[in-house]
């Protein structure tokens, strides 16, 4: 057992719960259009007098960057209270950090977090470094080499179309691109060599993911449940790196917009959701209510025992 094991055993909250008490059951959910929305993934249809109430949950250079509704952080907030709730995203570690999601009390952050698509797990913060390193050799023995994607995605993305190219975390690369302007075929063609040097393709908003095949958020929610002893696990995504996550899970939920959505993709276990946009966050958080197991669930709202009376004098 690590030292990092161990300095989580018998941990106490911020919220003041114990493992014994809490940890039944396990919520993974995806950050960027399953829970949090910038303001081109919104889409708020409806007329301006009746749009929800937003929270910003994020700020980059001084700027308002992603946003949930007010309904969305009470039920996250409720979901909290009775579950593990772990962060599993494709994020940087860095581009996690900026999201402040909300919690039971001020400045409460999620004990766990899967950042880098399952590259990092978070442990109170702090990148767990067995994991990593497990994750790392797992890369080096069934992936071509970063290097070669790099090199490839430099001659493949047209700088007409091409805003960004970035490496992430050292693990895998992806583009900001002017998605209009992606020539037909484009993605396939991608997506199919990339297949034969293990690595996936994901387009999601503006962003186009090659990630190698072992690296996914399952596998790390899954350490996750392995240290915490959960007996459920849900789950909710919605681009293709989440097609496993939710698989993965007891029961799945994936908004009625994005990759997923778009390819018509589902699978038994997985709710396909019929909101989009920002108000498919609030939904996630409300489905998920009844699935927590009604035994599991009532002990976990049970109040702390009480001191007994006093004796009668
Ligand atoms: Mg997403």
């Amino acid at each position: 057992m690590s030292e990092r094991t161990d300095h989580h055993l018998g941990h106490t909250g911020q919220t003041g719960r114990t493992d014994e008490g809490s940890a039944r059951v396990l919520v993974g959910s995806d950050l960027d259009r399953t829970l949090i929305y910038s303001p081109r993934a919104l889409a708020l249809d409806m007329a301006d007098e009746l749009a929800p109430r937003l929270l910003a949950v994020e700020v980059q250079h001084g700027k308002p960057l992603s946003f949930m509704t007010e309904r969305c952080a009470e039920l996250l907030v409720q979901l909290i209270e009775v579950a593990e709730f772990v962060p599993v995203t494709t994020r940087t570690r860095a581009q996690y950090q900026r999201v402040h999601l909300p919690g039971p009390v001020p400045g409460w952050s999620p004990r766990y977090a899967v950042c880098a698509n399952g590259g990092h797990l978070l442990v109170d913060g702090v990148t767990d470094q067995d994991w990593h390193a497990r994750v790392q050799q797992l890369l080096a023995d069934n992936c071509a080499p970063l290097d070669q994607i790099v090199h490839h995605l430099a001659l493949a993305a047209d700088p007409e179309w091409t805003l960004k190219r970035r490496v992430a975390e050292d693990l895998f690369a992806y583009l900001v691109v002017e998605r209009e302007l992606l020539p037909p075929g484009w993605t396939e063609e991608l997506t199919g060599w990339a297949d034969g040097h293990g690595y996936n393709v994901s387009l999601q908003g503006r962003k186009v993911y090659l990630v190698p095949q072992p690296l996914t958020k399952s596998a790390a929610l899954a350490e996750v449940e392995r240290r915490i002893g959960a007996s459920t696990v849900l789950s909710a995504g919605d681009s293709l790196l989440d097609a496993e996550l939710l698989l993965a899970a007891d029961q799945g939920f994936r908004p009625g917009h994005g990759e997923l959505a778009d390819s018509g993709w589902t699978a038994p276990g997985v709710v396909a959701l019929r909101e989009t946009g920002v108000a498919a966050g609030g939904e996630v958080g409300r489905r998920r209510g009844p699935l927590v197991p009604p035994a599991g669930l009532a002990q976990l709202q049970q109040p702390p025992p009480q001191q007994p009376p006093p004796p009668p004098p």
